[in-house]
């Protein structure tokens, strides 16, 4: 790997040191324009910085861009793109389409990737069954974004409208990173999308959960909670096992993130047949969540090939949501689109890669 500076990477506070050693600041803010608002992916296009910095920049830094090397359509419209990495890993990102009668799209949904693998080895998820391999770096979690952007305009002639860090990875495990990319994309001086557009997806790090509190973070927070109880929990969800993150702990830094930031909270709640679907957990996920304010996101799972999980039936889904309405608990219910190539919910691994 190149042993100069990978640009993309760099904070805006870390270029702005870098650039104003030899030139003065505002020409720091050209370069991170170019680079975030633009997309461009070559130094010579950055055609109002002087040449001199230029040729600096041409010296001492690179483009670790990410590289397209496949793309999948599924019948619903959904699209999953492999990129390859400059370590040679691969990561999965999903576009998901909400269409009008009239083909036109709504609404355009990013599904982007954290790191490659993750640590959490959830018992239903394809990605923990790859473990951890990197985290990835801001620059490389918003080149994901930029091309699908481009595919987006190309397709729907639409911009991005949402982003989810959803895919690949415990984003919280990435945190600096993950930060910074989320800075890229909703600075006025990158992508400019609201930050009540985009929403990070954790597993539910209660330090994590309070840092964020204390950053003053304005995008969306959503928690996996799968179970309202200790041990189920801990039986698909190891993060659950620990008293740091146990239900107790975990349920502290929402009340904790809820009161200092006044925003809600989005429970993620995938329906398991026969494991977390009954009327007995529904109660008891009311009784939870009424302790900060929240809402409830129940997911129909797509079965991943020996996981030994299968989705829960309609009427159970069904008898649940009456429960959890009852209860005066606000419920949403997702169900995962791109299932035929593999891009649903929890289904991402990068099936056709040999590392
Ligand atoms: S569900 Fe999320 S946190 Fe759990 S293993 Fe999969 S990617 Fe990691």
């Amino acid at each position: 790997m190149s042993r100069k500076i990978d640009i993309l990477s760099l904070s805006h506070d870390a270029l702005n040191e870098y650039v104003s050693s030899t030139h003065p600041t505002f020409r720091a803010n050209q370069v991170y324009r170019w680079l975030w608002k633009q997309g461009v992916r070559s130094f010579d296009e950055m055609t109002n910085v002087p040449e001199s910095l230029r040729d600096r920049l041409k010296e001492e830094c690179a483009f670790n861009s990410l590289e397209l090397a496949q793309s999948q359509t599924a019948s619903d419209g959904t699209i999953k793109l492999l990129f390859a990495l400059r370590t040679g890993q691969h990561i999965e990102t999903v576009l998901i389409p909400d269409l009008k009668p009239d083909g036109t799209a709504s609404r355009l949904t990013v599904c982007v990737s954290s790191q490659v693998g993750c640590a959490m080895d959830c018992a239903f998820c394809a990605t923990g069954q790859m473990g951890f391999r990197q985290n990835l770096t801001s620059g490389e979690i918003v080149d994901q974004v930029l091309i699908i952007n481009k595919l987006a305009l190309e397709r729907y002639d639409s911009r991005v409208t949402n982003i989810v860090y959803m895919g690949m990875g415990e984003p919280l495990l990435n945190y600096d990173a993950v930060l910074d990319s989320i800075e890229k994309l909703t600075s006025p001086e990158g992508m400019e999308l609201a930050a009540r557009r985009i929403t990070v997806s954790t597993v539910g790090l209660a330090g994590r959960i309070r840092q964020l509190a204390d950053d003053e973070t304005r995008f969306n927070l959503a928690v996996s909670l799968h179970s309202p109880f200790d041990e189920k929990r801990s039986s698909i969800m190891p993060v659950n096992r620990k008293a740091k993150t146990d239900l107790k702990s975990l349920m502290q830094a929402i009340q904790y993130y809820t009161s200092s930031t006044k925003k809600a909270i989005t429970y993620e709640y995938c329906m398991f047949e026969g494991f977390n679907d009954s009327i007995a957990d529904a109660r008891e996920l009311a009784r939870l969540v009424k302790r900060a304010p929240s809402k409830v996101n129940l997911i129909m799972y797509n079965p991943v090939e020996g996981l030994g999980f299968q989705r829960s039936s309609e009427k159970c889904l069904n008898d649940f949501i009456s429960c959890l309405v009852r209860e005066r608990v606000t419920v949403t219910v997702r169900r995962s689109r791109g299932q035929d190539i593999d891009a649903a919910c929890g289904q991402l691994a990068v099936k056709n890669t040999t590392d």
